[in-house]
């Protein structure tokens, strides 16, 4: 499970570093894009809990606590926290939970690559990408604060930011209007994840001789490029209590998954050619946003 993970992560990352160098961030101008890169090639990747943890050692017994000790449920979250946190830009360190590395659960031998890219290539894309985003980009390969953008590059990068921040204010979510956010951190991490996941798995398809016969699901038509997109927005799919939707959509940093899940797709040209969208409906938009 470790190679997997080490293996697409390397993969993704050389995906990252075309487009980090590629003419269509010229706007990133010297010395940020060198900067970028630097920090990019520095990225390592952790799995949490792939070593066993001594619970009661590293946070003390989760029933013990008393006045003067944390409560033991601040402790039991804090330690379930680990486990969730994926992203340590500070450290410029990706963590994936061990979990997410169970078999069959994103990826198996039997399994169509599509699957594995659209799952677990993006769900690593994303967190490489927050390391990119409009809060972490802040930090250098050192997890020191450092901004070496010129004004032009702020400008352009803002631009981009508020294209995203404007087409989720558009949406709504069980009848209610998504606030427009001023912290894009997930969305952005969306938008260059998905697009990481893809270029890499399309690399990996055109290196094959033909399409391989297992690039397709039993008894399900879809062609290899519509898995990879199906099973993004399978692993994201989640329900929210029907009451508790107004709370969300007030308090959440996050918007709703199926929000995000359609604002990925909407700005995949990709998705709009595998699903064959006619153009200017609503995943086929005729502007769309990309960040780098
Ligand atoms: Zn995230």
């Amino acid at each position: 499970m470790f190679a997997i993970g080490y293996h697409s992560l390397r993969e993704l990352k050389a995906t990252f570093q075309e487009i980090l160098s590629s003419d269509g961030v010229k706007w990133l101008k010297q010395p940020t894009q060198d900067d970028l890169l630097e920090k990019l090639k520095d990225m390592t990747f952790e799995i949490a809990g792939g070593k066993p943890t001594n619970f009661e050692e590293q946070y003390g017994g989760p029933l013990e606590g008393g006045s003067d000790a944390e409560f033991p449920e601040r402790k039991l979250l804090r330690w379930l926290h680990r486990f969730a946190f994926l992203c340590d830009d500070e450290a410029n360190l990706v963590v994936l939970p061990a979990m997410y590395m169970q078999h069959r659960y994103f990826w198996d031998d039997a399994y169509p690559t599509a699957l594995r890219y659209g799952t677990l290539g993006f769900f690593l894309g994303h967190e490489m990408a927050h390391g990119f985003d409009d809060l972490n980009r802040l930090y250098d390969n050192h997890g020191n604060l450092r901004d070496s953008r010129s004004p032009d590059t702020k400008l352009i990068f803002d631009h981009d930011k508020n294209c995203l921040a404007d087409q989720f204010a558009d949406l709504h979510y069980s009848g209610l209007k998504l606030p427009k956010m001023e912290a894009q951190g997930e969305n952005i991490a969306d938008n260059v994840g998905i697009r990481l996941a893809y270029a890499t798995y399309t690399k990996w398809l055109k290196l094959q001789s033909k399409v391989p016969d297992t690039e397709t699901l039993p008894n399900m038509s879809q062609t290899p490029q519509q898995l990879f997109y199906l099973s993004v927005a399978q692993s994201m799919c989640t329900d929210i209590l029907e009451d508790r939707r107004p709370a969300f959509v007030r308090n959440s940093v996050h918007p709703p998954n199926e929000s995000r899940v359609f604002v990925m797709m909407a700005n995949s040209k990709s998705f709009a050619e595998a699903f064959q969208c006619g153009n200017q409906t609503k995943l086929s938009p005729a502007h769309r946003c990309a960040m780098y």
